[in-house]
């Protein structure tokens, strides 16, 4: 069997932290099995779906590289087809025009519910029974008596009795198909073999087989994913944060951490955390999928990425760091080696946006010292150790950080001071601050020309320092 799973979207917001949970799961276990990966935007609700939902869904999987095998296919496009399933459910007996008014359905409802009994139609037009000039829409003949069983991978078997379930609607009035009937008709007419979704759509589950054997058709199998919540135990939802998968990207993670964070949630494999994209593919199954539902823990996705800009190529950090350069009006062309600018800083800094922030200086010239940095490294007897400084480094052949280095040292040395009264006055003088990397890191990505004139503007601003 060819294994083809699917991620099903509606767009009708971002792409958020669960749906790209649910759209991993479903292209691991594609790419686990040499499958296929379907993507599919649920777009009939056309007053809920907009353009803006779809192309931010459409960024957020290319982000996580999620890439899909097919698609992605839009539901929209695909109402002839919806209609031809319709009338073939028509025609078959499997389903019926109800003329029920509004009012009349509103008042059924308020009945069951005072009642205390579940609200469902009760599939009056079933029976041929209709109200005169009123709006028409199709039903679907849901077997009246019987069970439904659902034998969920992750969750096991499933009992649903058709009694509990009514007779849904599949065409609105305007004929337009509703969400059951669309899934229905596309998980079948895509052969998709694995349904993985969230445990949310367990009800339409039942609804969705017994249409599917009213068709005729196979049954895929499923996973329905336990829900994920906040650190307050409740759905996780906005007011817990970031949801969204680009807010992730803004914040400064890298899609490969966000992606490793949430394959743990909800499954594991022993206690392993850090897992490499090759080891997700190999390593998951939809067996080892939790029942309960499992906390966002942001903490701990900070620490992964961190782990992730630590340990992984810094050319594909340096990559992802050029966005973030960019957002914050850095020109990552004017200065230090972005490669090796990543090694020297990434084990300081937890999100890209704070290793952009804290490199800004290797590539643009800063306006001001950081005063309490300036306060405590630039004395009147500074200026001699900077001079002193700028005389033999502009003297060296080779613009390396060990000769850079031995100068240090050795200008500490004959000046009888402490190497941090000669590194730390000129790291303020070169970085602006009183954070960078070690002194002939700094010095050396930082390059000739930078370091040059910047001691000697401090040299300058320590003299005016003087005169006031
Ligand atoms: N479009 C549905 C949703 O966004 C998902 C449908 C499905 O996975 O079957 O919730």
């Amino acid at each position: 069997m060819t294994i083809k799973t699917r991620f099903a979207p509606s767009p009708t917001g971002y792409l958020h932290v669960g749906g790209a949970r649910t759209a991993l799961f479903s292209w691991l276990y594609a790419k686990k099995h040499q499958g296929k990966f379907v993507l599919r935007i649920e777009d009939t609700d056309l007053e809920r779906s907009t353009q803006a939902s779809v192309d931010a869904i459409l960024e957020g999987m290319q982000w996580l590289g999620l890439e899909h095998d097919e698609g992605p296919f839009y539901q929209t496009q695909r109402f002839d087809r919806y209609k031809t399933i319709i009338q073939q459910l028509l025609d078959q007996g499997h389903a019926y025009y109800c003329r029920c008014t509004k009012e009349r359905l509103d008042e059924m409802r308020d009945t069951q519910k005072q009642q205390k009994q579940k609200p469902r139609y009760d599939g009056r037009c079933r029976h041929g029974i209709s109200d005169e000039n009123v709006e028409t829409v199709i039903r679907f003949k849901n077997p009246e008596s019987g069970e439904v069983v659902i034998h969920d991978v992750v969750k096991g078997k499933i009992t649903l009795q058709n009694k509990e379930l009514d007779d849904l609607i599949i065409a609105r009035s305007d004929g337009s198909p509703t969400y059951n009937l669309t899934v229905v008709v596309d998980d079948m007419d895509m052969k998709i073999s694995h349904v993985i979704r969230g445990d949310d759509h367990l009800n339409n589950t039942a609804r969705q087989i017994n249409i599917l054997n009213a068709l005729e058709s196979d049954l895929p199998q499923y996973a329905h994913l336990p829900m994920i919540l906040g650190d307050d135990g409740a759905r996780l939802s906005k007011r817990h944060g970031a949801v969204s998968v680009m807010q992730y990207r803004d914040d400064g993670f890298l899609p490969e951490a966000l992606l490793n964070y949430l394959v743990r949630l909800g499954w594991s494999h022993g206690d392993q955390e850090v897992f490499s994209m090759e080891e997700m593919i190999n390593l998951f199954d939809l067996k080892d999928v939790n029942v309960a539902a499992s906390a966002f823990n942001s903490e701990k996705l900070l620490w992964l990425n961190h782990q992730y800009i630590m340990n992984s190529a810094p050319e594909m950090v340096a990559k992802h760091l050029v966005w973030h350069l960019e957002q914050q009006n850095i020109d990552p062309k004017n200065g230090a080696d972005l490669v090796l600018m990543v090694q020297a800083q990434r084990e300081r800094c937890k999100t890209l946006v704070e290793m952009a922030k804290a490199s800004r200086y290797f590539y643009s010239d800063f306006e001001q010292y950081d005063p309490k940095a300036a306060k405590k490294n630039f004395k009147a007897a500074t200026e001699m150790v900077l001079q002193s400084l700028l005389d033999q480094f502009s003297a060296i052949d080779i613009w390396d950080g060990d000769a850079l280095h031995q100068i240090v040292l050795k200008t500490a040395e004959t000046m009888e001071l402490k190497l941090g009264k000669v590194a730390q006055p000129l790291r303020v003088a070169v970085c602006g601050g009183s954070v960078s990397p070690s002194i002939d890191i700094t010095l050396s990505l930082l390059g000739r020309e930078k370091v040059l004139t910047r001691i000697q503007t401090a040299i300058n601003y320590i003299k005016n320092l003087d005169n006031e």
